[in-house]
């Protein structure tokens, strides 16, 4: 049974091929963080190697190998999965000669060999080659399921040689009946309100059930950004500095809280339009009504567009500070709340 929560249609679509074992040589599973995908293709590894007529069953040898990491034909590349000892999840190319060689092989013990690689916007140019040149011919008994969350920096070629399934923030509904149903102390714990701050994304969701500092500290850094807008020049630039003093991280530091920015914007437009009962963080509705106060629709939206732009920028790697300090000088300043 399918544990992937939402994306019915693309569970759907591999059941049926499944069924008629006419399953491809490439998937590209494309769709923002923590929506599932990653959780999604090892469950098609499970499905395509289970031994059972309900697949994924889940719990089979082969099924509960590939759940561990430790069957011998799935192997799994890129990915920033806590299970796996990686710190780095960029590919490089010697990690596409492992795939290469290994591709020529026979399945050990599977019916198919399958190759799940995350996070392939990152990896380097010579690296997208080699894997272009594995993905034009393809061994039988092979899979590969390549995942990303940004399609635009993949190599169109490199998507052309796959299917691909887009996928899309899973509905509030079904993230709040999954933990109804899966949760067992959920008394304390407000699922409507994280639901919906997760804006469709299951993982963080998860998460921020297990950990629930990822709540809090989400939360006291909006509250941050709240008192920011009423800050001057030099109080912004000083926030810019210190976000992006961790220069390793800095361009996912940055894209991080730009999202940040966008949700309190978002979050004050619903204000400003007078739509209450469409906020996503309400326990700030009394501090978002103050903000929104002196605005109108037209200078909100103006901001939500500086902040998508800027997240352009970022994306099309412009410079960091200077993308991240343009967005900020250009929010109105507000009066103190
Ligand atoms: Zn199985």
């Amino acid at each position: 049974m399918w544990e992937t929560l939402g994306h019915d249609n693309v569970i759907d679509f591999f059941t049926k091929v499944l069924a008629n074992e006419r399953i491809g040589h490439a998937y590209l599973l494309s769709g923002q963080k923590h929506l599932g995908k990653f959780t999604f293709a090892m469950e098609l590894a499970q499905a395509v190697n289970c031994l059972n007529t309900d697949r994924p069953c889940k719990t089979c040898l082969q099924c509960m190998r590939i759940s561990k990491y430790i069957h011998p034909d799935v192997r799994v590349f890129g990915s920033d999965d806590e299970m796996l000892i990686s710190d780095n999840s960029q590919i490089t190319i010697d990690e596409v000669r492992t795939i290469q060689v290994e591709s020529s092989r026979k399945p050990f013990e599977g019916k198919s060999k399958i190759f799940i690689i995350d996070n392939i916007e990152s990896m380097t140019i010579e690296a997208g080659n080699a894997l272009l040149k594995i993905l034009e011919e393809p061994p039988s008994q092979v899979l590969y399921i390549l995942i990303t969350t940004d399609i635009s920096r993949v190599l169109e070629t490199i998507i052309s040689r796959c299917t691909v399934f887009e996928f899309a923030p899973v509905e509030t509904k079904k993230i709040v009946d999954y933990f109804n149903q899966n949760l067992k102390e959920k008394s304390l714990i407000d699922l409507q309100y994280i639901a919906k701050i997760s804006r469709g994304k299951i993982g963080w969701a998860m998460k921020a059930i297990e950990e629930p500092n990822i709540l809090s500290s989400r939360e006291s850094n909006l509250e941050k950004l709240q008192t920011l807008i009423t800050e001057n020049v030099t109080t912004r630039l000083g926030y810019v500095e210190e976000i992006l003093s961790d220069r390793t991280h800095s361009l996912k530091l940055a894209i991080e809280q730009i999202e940040l920015w966008y949700e309190l914007w978002r979050d004050v437009l619903m204000v400003v339009y007078n739509l209450p009962e469409l906020l996503i963080y309400t326990k700030f509705s009394k501090n978002l009504k103050m903000l929104a106060a002196p605005l109108s629709a037209m200078e909100v939206i103006k901001c939500l567009k500086l902040t998508r732009s800027a997240l352009d920028d970022l994306r099309e790697n412009h410079n960091v500070s200077i993308t991240f300090e343009r967005m900020l000088l250009n929010f109105p300043v507000l009066g103190k709340i």
